[in-house]
């Protein structure tokens, strides 16, 4: 009997053992330690899941939503399922690019669908169907990027003279399968010249620009893409009649004609226009001149 009970006392002796310095030791600490830990891990799951569900079905709704009531005319009309994941995904790529190299200043959703996306679109009901378009320092693909998902029937050429900009949208024409679209690295000055390979002087029925520089300096390197008959458009804020006048020898002596300026206010207010300019003769051939000069001497 002593035999036996001497047995089972050496077999209970590790477990006390552990028992003992558990429970006497740091039990709370332990505990704590362990539940804090297992508790965070399972609400960030949550959070995280929970988060990106909501934030995928708000934006859709949002941005489907927004797009149709804010597009002139019912040439976009409402978004395709097809259209808002394009939208969401690139945003998603946008956002995550912009930490590691400089895209945009503005990343807060909200702030991205209405500053960039809306306001990039309000040409799309502006152009023809089958149109080719250039934009001319498309930066981070704005307006191209939102004009080619809306229109995907239009042939699109991003141009920018920075290559990781490029880069980023090779990434993004592939992730969001659109068809279409050439990504160009160089100056627009080196591609609008006479000799420039590939030809691309006065080949697009259209060439936009947002935030790349001030309407004379612009007309200058947008202009000599565009087809006789065809349309530079001008994406710009702020006193847009000071810009105008200053642009007036330019658009002369390049073969352009302003035929309407369309003003409208984004969803938050920010006051906006389109400059439509028409070209309405060919450029000289001296036009664009080398590159940096446009902004260094403007015409
Ligand atoms: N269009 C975009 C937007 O609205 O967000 C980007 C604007 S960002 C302020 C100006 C862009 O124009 C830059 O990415 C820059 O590399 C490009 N850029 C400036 N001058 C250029 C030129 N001569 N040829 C091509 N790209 C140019």
């Amino acid at each position: 009997m002593k035999e036996r009970l001497l047995k089972i006392k050496d077999a209970l002796n590790p477990v006390t053992e552990v028992l003992g310095k558990t429970l006497g030791g740091n039990y709370r600490d332990t505990l704590r330690g362990d539940f804090g830990g297992a508790l965070r891990e399972a609400f960030a799951e949550t959070l995280r899941e929970d988060f990106t569900e909501t934030l995928r079905e708000d934006f859709s709704e949002t941005l489907s939503e927004g797009l149709s009531e804010t597009l002139i005319g019912d040439v976009c009309g409402t978004l395709s399922e097809t259209q808002a994941r394009q939208f969401e995904k690139y945003y998603e790529l946008l956002v995550q690019k912009n930490e590691v190299m400089n895209l945009t200043a503005i990343t807060e959703f909200d702030e991205v669908l209405i500053k960039h996306f809306l306001d990039s679109c309000e040409a799309a009901p502006l152009l023809h169907e089958n149109a080719s378009l250039i934009d001319v320092g498309t930066g981070a693909g704005f307006p191209g990027i939102p004009l080619k998902i809306v229109r995907p029937d239009v042939k699109v050429c991003l141009l920018d003279a920075l290559a990781k900009r490029i880069d980023f949208l090779k990434e993004v024409v592939e992730a969001l399968s659109l068809e279409g679209v050439d990504c160009l690295h160089g100056r627009a000055e080196d591609f609008a010249g006479n000799g420039s390979s590939p030809k691309l002087r006065e080949s697009f029925d259209y060439a936009v620009s947002r935030a790349v520089a001030q309407l004379s300096v612009l007309a200058e390197y947008c202009l000599p893409f565009v087809k006789v008959g065809g349309f530079f458009i001008a994406y710009k804020s702020g006193d847009i009649e000071e810009e105008l006048a200053g642009a007036a020898h330019a658009l002369e002596v390049l073969g352009g004609k302003v035929s309407e300026v369309k003003r409208f206010s984004l969803p938050n207010g920010d006051e906006r226009s389109l400059v439509l300019i028409q070209k309405i003769s060919e450029t000289p051939a001296a036009y664009p001149r080398r590159a940096g000069k446009p902004t260094k001497k403007p015409l």
